[in-house]
Protein backbone atom coordinates (compact mmCIF):
# COMPACT_ATOMS: atom_id res chain seq x y z
CA UNK A 1 0.00 0.00 0.00
CA UNK A 2 3.08 2.45 0.20
CA UNK A 3 2.46 3.44 -3.34
CA UNK A 4 1.28 7.20 -3.99
CA UNK A 5 -1.17 7.58 -6.93
CA UNK A 6 -1.33 10.67 -8.99
CA UNK A 7 -3.73 13.63 -8.70
CA UNK A 8 -5.95 13.50 -11.67
CA UNK A 9 -4.28 16.58 -12.67
CA UNK A 10 -0.48 14.83 -12.59
CA UNK A 11 -1.83 11.81 -14.24
CA UNK A 12 -3.57 13.72 -17.26
CA UNK A 13 -0.14 15.81 -17.79
CA UNK A 14 2.08 12.82 -17.09
CA UNK A 15 3.70 14.38 -14.16
CA UNK A 16 5.60 13.11 -11.03
CA UNK A 17 2.45 13.76 -8.10
CA UNK A 18 4.76 15.22 -5.37
CA UNK A 19 3.58 15.31 -1.47
CA UNK A 20 3.25 19.46 -2.15
CA UNK A 21 1.59 19.24 -5.54
CA UNK A 22 -0.98 21.93 -5.84
CA UNK A 23 -3.59 20.09 -7.32
CA UNK A 24 -3.72 16.76 -5.60
CA UNK A 25 -6.64 18.41 -2.56
CA UNK A 26 -8.58 19.71 -5.20
CA UNK A 27 -8.28 17.00 -8.22
CA UNK A 28 -8.85 13.51 -7.05
CA UNK A 29 -7.51 10.34 -9.27
CA UNK A 30 -11.09 9.11 -9.26
CA UNK A 31 -12.41 12.30 -10.99
CA UNK A 32 -10.09 12.97 -13.94
CA UNK A 33 -13.09 15.13 -16.03
CA UNK A 34 -12.78 17.43 -13.45
CA UNK A 35 -9.44 18.32 -14.19
CA UNK A 36 -9.83 17.49 -18.02
CA UNK A 37 -12.31 20.02 -18.52
CA UNK A 38 -10.79 23.25 -16.28
CA UNK A 39 -7.71 21.74 -18.06
CA UNK A 40 -9.22 22.43 -21.60
CA UNK A 41 -10.48 25.67 -21.26
CA UNK A 42 -8.22 27.44 -18.84
CA UNK A 43 -4.84 25.70 -18.85
CA UNK A 44 -2.91 24.06 -16.34
CA UNK A 45 -1.01 26.47 -15.74
CA UNK A 46 -3.16 29.37 -15.22
CA UNK A 47 -5.13 26.81 -12.60
CA UNK A 48 -2.16 26.55 -11.06
CA UNK A 49 -1.23 29.99 -10.93
CA UNK A 50 -4.43 31.37 -9.81
CA UNK A 51 -4.72 28.71 -7.01
CA UNK A 52 -1.67 29.89 -5.89
CA UNK A 53 -2.78 33.31 -5.84
CA UNK A 54 -5.33 32.46 -3.27
CA UNK A 55 -5.13 31.37 0.39
CA UNK A 56 -5.62 28.09 1.54
CA UNK A 57 -9.24 28.35 2.53
CA UNK A 58 -10.17 29.57 -0.77
CA UNK A 59 -8.94 27.25 -2.84
CA UNK A 60 -12.00 24.62 -2.68
CA UNK A 61 -14.50 27.39 -4.08
CA UNK A 62 -12.09 28.81 -6.57
CA UNK A 63 -11.97 25.06 -8.21
CA UNK A 64 -15.68 24.60 -7.79
CA UNK A 65 -16.19 27.90 -9.58
CA UNK A 66 -13.42 26.94 -12.61
CA UNK A 67 -15.16 23.67 -13.11
CA UNK A 68 -18.32 25.24 -13.32
CA UNK A 69 -17.84 28.04 -15.66
CA UNK A 70 -15.27 25.60 -17.46
CA UNK A 71 -18.22 23.23 -18.13
CA UNK A 72 -20.67 26.13 -18.97
CA UNK A 73 -18.09 27.59 -21.65
CA UNK A 74 -17.63 23.94 -22.76
CA UNK A 75 -21.30 24.20 -23.20
CA UNK A 76 -21.99 27.24 -24.95
CA UNK A 77 -18.49 28.70 -26.01
CA UNK A 78 -20.31 32.15 -26.48
CA UNK A 79 -21.68 33.48 -23.71
CA UNK A 80 -19.97 30.91 -20.77
CA UNK A 81 -21.39 31.17 -17.62
CA UNK A 82 -22.62 34.64 -18.45
CA UNK A 83 -25.80 33.10 -19.72
CA UNK A 84 -26.58 31.70 -17.29
CA UNK A 85 -26.49 34.49 -15.18
CA UNK A 86 -28.42 36.38 -17.11
CA UNK A 87 -31.18 33.89 -17.73
CA UNK A 88 -31.49 34.26 -13.91
CA UNK A 89 -31.11 38.10 -13.94
CA UNK A 90 -34.39 37.62 -16.55
CA UNK A 91 -36.21 35.55 -14.29
CA UNK A 92 -35.81 37.81 -11.40
CA UNK A 93 -37.17 40.82 -13.22
CA UNK A 94 -39.71 39.15 -14.54
CA UNK A 95 -40.92 38.02 -11.12
CA UNK A 96 -40.65 41.63 -9.54
CA UNK A 97 -42.79 42.52 -12.35
CA UNK A 98 -45.24 40.45 -11.52
CA UNK A 99 -45.19 40.71 -7.79
CA UNK A 100 -45.18 44.66 -8.81
CA UNK A 101 -48.97 44.07 -10.90
CA UNK A 102 -49.97 42.02 -8.23
CA UNK A 103 -49.42 44.94 -5.59
CA UNK A 104 -51.12 47.14 -8.43
CA UNK A 105 -54.16 44.88 -8.67
CA UNK A 106 -54.31 44.88 -4.59
CA UNK A 107 -54.29 48.63 -4.66
CA UNK A 108 -56.81 49.09 -7.38
CA UNK A 109 -59.07 46.44 -5.07
CA UNK A 110 -58.50 48.24 -2.11
CA UNK A 111 -59.31 51.49 -3.42
CA UNK A 112 -62.62 50.46 -4.74
CA UNK A 113 -63.89 49.11 -1.62
CA UNK A 114 -62.73 51.90 0.14
CA UNK A 115 -61.62 54.74 -2.18
CA UNK A 116 -61.04 57.80 1.23
CA UNK A 117 -59.40 55.70 3.18
CA UNK A 118 -55.18 54.31 3.17
CA UNK A 119 -55.35 51.17 1.77
CA UNK A 120 -54.99 47.98 4.25
CA UNK A 121 -54.37 44.50 3.13
CA UNK A 122 -57.60 42.89 4.36
CA UNK A 123 -59.89 41.16 2.30
CA UNK A 124 -63.64 39.41 2.99
CA UNK A 125 -64.30 35.84 1.92
CA UNK A 126 -65.18 36.65 -1.81
CA UNK A 127 -62.71 34.94 -4.45
CA UNK A 128 -60.26 38.08 -6.38
CA UNK A 129 -61.87 36.70 -9.72
CA UNK A 130 -65.96 36.98 -8.59
CA UNK A 131 -65.27 40.27 -6.79
CA UNK A 132 -63.80 41.89 -9.96
CA UNK A 133 -66.24 40.77 -12.17
CA UNK A 134 -68.29 41.97 -9.55
CA UNK A 135 -67.76 45.62 -9.01
CA UNK A 136 -66.28 46.21 -12.65
CA UNK A 137 -62.99 47.31 -12.30
CA UNK A 138 -61.88 47.34 -16.65
CA UNK A 139 -58.59 49.35 -16.03
CA UNK A 140 -57.44 47.00 -13.28
CA UNK A 141 -58.45 43.79 -14.73
CA UNK A 142 -57.06 44.95 -17.92
CA UNK A 143 -54.12 46.07 -16.56
CA UNK A 144 -53.39 42.98 -14.49
CA UNK A 145 -54.62 40.20 -17.28
CA UNK A 146 -52.49 42.16 -20.25
CA UNK A 147 -49.22 42.36 -18.09
CA UNK A 148 -49.59 38.74 -16.44
CA UNK A 149 -50.13 37.19 -19.97
CA UNK A 150 -46.78 38.84 -20.86
CA UNK A 151 -45.19 37.03 -17.65
CA UNK A 152 -46.43 33.50 -18.16
CA UNK A 153 -45.32 33.29 -21.93
CA UNK A 154 -41.78 34.26 -20.72
CA UNK A 155 -41.92 31.64 -18.14
CA UNK A 156 -42.78 29.55 -21.12
CA UNK A 157 -38.80 30.19 -22.28
CA UNK A 158 -36.51 27.50 -21.86
CA UNK A 159 -33.48 27.27 -20.25
CA UNK A 160 -30.72 27.87 -22.38
CA UNK A 161 -28.94 25.27 -20.35
CA UNK A 162 -29.78 21.54 -19.73
CA UNK A 163 -30.64 20.08 -16.49
CA UNK A 164 -27.50 18.69 -15.73
CA UNK A 165 -25.77 21.92 -15.54
CA UNK A 166 -24.53 21.66 -11.97
CA UNK A 167 -23.16 18.33 -11.54
ZN1 LIG B 1 -0.61 15.99 -8.44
Amino acid sequence: MGGHSPCASCKLLRRRCTKDCPFAPYFPADDPHKFAIVHKVFGASNISKMLQELPVHQRADAVSSLVYEANARVRDPVYGCVGAISYLQNQVSELQMQLAVAQAEIFCIQMQQDPMAMPTPQFDDDDEESFLLQHNLPQCLNFASSSSDVIQESFKKESPFGRDMVS
